[in-house]
């Protein structure tokens, strides 16, 4: 294998920025470690413990590299906090196959969250920066609907539009090329079927799921999501879902305990080389693992940072440089007392203000009983928090929401906040798909670059979120069992 000096030192430039360069060539004079073993696996989120389980199975010797102090990457339970509420990934359906069996094969206990539901589609309304009471919102000025639907909720009334017109049969039919006319952005989807532009602006573009706006973001994307979420409710009868018992976090915990080859933490990954005899793994602190393969779990958000070599080209390259994540910033709060009684309102809230969805966690004994408060931040505010620092965008949530409700003042603590996109380990939350981009390089993203294999929910082809990832570590496992 050539040595990491025999980098050029043009390419490594064209590669990335000045500041990880030293770290990535390897030749800052401090390369501690020459760690041999035969598959790397970056990252010990979902995705990646799950290649690591089933590689390990397969007597494959495995060492996963984390760049943080804890596993679980994108699922993060504050268990600080009442109730253990998510930051990240938050509940998980029957048919989540994969996750459910690592659930039971690991003794994670799950929680039916079912019986909350109803509570959770109970909202109140906040246009403009004051309580629109529901009596007074289907002749309000604000309201865009149909005079026969408007006694519709802004966050229930685009959901059975997209299911009623979704072509989309099957969950990977999203990169059947027969379907790539639904390969625009949403907003010239939900145009073409008469949509207005009101309700584009507060359905979709207030607290979106995916992009900024409808218009960053591919139909195709959010017809895959619906898709999925249909079939996994087909697949749940009764049940809407579960979430771990000790906060999901526990699953990733469990799984990681069951590798025999414990996860190495701290390890910051700035580069990857691909050789025709091997792989090398080069971290910040100067530490160079070697292996005979590679999975990177990375988010093409982080992937872009890392210094690739070889460089990948053509639409692979297009991929890692281009597929976006989702803005999204998390903030829980304590309950002193519970002002909601005082009030008189849902302590749940629709807001096209900064505190846009504000979800009383159900955790606790009895759905009746709340545990704590999340509120989310999305898409346009999102993008807009993470010019600030946390205490300044924390201010400013905590402003927007006393506004509305005067009567959580001191009754209530900012304990936790999560930026999705200032995260380092992150740099966004689930990939979002531009208008155009599922046919051009859908169908790259999870292929090889050399011994470089990758997994990560964006890669996932069936599956979404949780389930996705641990599809496509299962995938990523394959390929590489095939070949050592
Ligand atoms: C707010 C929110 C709500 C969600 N809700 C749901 C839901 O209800 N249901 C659902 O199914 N899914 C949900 N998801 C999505 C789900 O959590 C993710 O799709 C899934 O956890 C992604 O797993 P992954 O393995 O692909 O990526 P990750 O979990 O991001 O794993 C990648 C790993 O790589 C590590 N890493 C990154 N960079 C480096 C580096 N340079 N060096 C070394 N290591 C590095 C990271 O620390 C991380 O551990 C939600 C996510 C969020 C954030």
């Amino acid at each position: 294998m050539p040595d990491s000096s025999s980098l050029s030192r043009r390419t490594l430039v064209k590669g990335m920025g000045a500041l990880p360069l030293a770290a990535a060539l390897g030749n800052s004079g401090i390369v501690r470690a020459q760690n041999r073993t035969k598959v790397i696996v970056i990252g010990a989120g979902l995705s990646g413990l799950n290649a690591a389980l089933l590689l390990e199975e397969q007597g494959v010797d495995v060492q996963v590299l984390e760049g943080r102090q804890r596993v679980g990457g994108r699922v993060l339970s504050h268990r600080d906090v009442p109730g253990n509420p998510e930051s990240g990934g938050t509940s998980f359906a029957p048919g989540y196959a994969r996750l459910m069996d690592a659930c039971k094969r690991f003794n994670v206990g799950t929680i039916d969250v079912t019986p909350i539901v109803p509570f959770f589609n109970d909202r109140e309304l906040v246009l403009d920066g004051k309580l629109v009471p529901k009596d007074q919102w289907p002749t309000h000025p604000r309201n865009p609907f149909p005079a026969a639907l408007r006694q519709s909720t802004p966050w229930s009334y685009l959901n059975p539009v997209i299911g009623k017109n979704n072509p989309l049969k099957t969950a990977d039919a999203w990169l059947d090329p027969a379907n790539a006319k639904y390969d625009v952005s949403l907003h010239q989807w939900l145009t073409s079927l008469g949509i207005s532009e009101d309700v584009i602006e507060l359905c979709w573009n207030t607290n979106p799921n995916f992009g900024t706006t409808a218009h960053d973001v591919s139909a195709m994307m959010v017809l895959f999501g619906a898709t999925f979420a249909m079939m996994q409710a087909q697949l749940g009868g009764r049940t809407f879902g579960y979430t771990a018992v000790g906060g999901n976090q526990a699953i990733p915990e469990a799984m990681a305990n069951g590798l025999k080859t414990p996860v190495r933490f701290g390890c910051n990954v700035t580069g990857i080389r691909s050789t025709s005899s091997g792989t090398e793994v080069h971290c910040a602190d100067g530490a160079v693992h070697k292996a005979d393969f590679v999975i990177s779990s990375l988010p093409m958000t982080v992937l872009r940072r890392v210094h690739l070599d070889p460089l990948p080209t053509g639409l692979k390259g297009l991929a890692i440089n281009t597929l976006a994540s989702q803005p999204v910033n998390m903030l829980h709060l304590v309950i002193k007392k519970p002002f909601w009684e005082e009030d008189g309102r849902n302590p749940n809230i629709f807001s096209d203000g900064l505190a846009g969805m504000v979800v009383a966690e159900r955790k606790g004994r009895t759905p009746k009983e709340i545990t704590s408060l999340t509120i989310w931040v999305r898409g346009r505010n999102a993008t807009w928090m993470d010019t600030l620092e946390p205490k300044d965008a924390i201010a400013a949530i905590m402003d927007d929401f006393y506004r509305v409700r005067p009567a959580a003042k001191g009754k209530v603590e900012p304990k936790a906040y999560h930026s999705w996109y200032r995260d380092q380990f992150s740099a966004g939350d689930w990939a979002v798909w531009a208008p155009g981009q599922v046919t051009a390089f859908a169908g790259e993203v999870g292929k090889p670059l050399g011994r470089i294999h990758f997994c990560g929910e964006h890669t996932a082809v069936s599956n979404r979120g949780m389930e996705g990832a641990m599809e496509s570590g299962e995938r990523a496992a394959f390929e590489v069992l095939g070949l050592v």
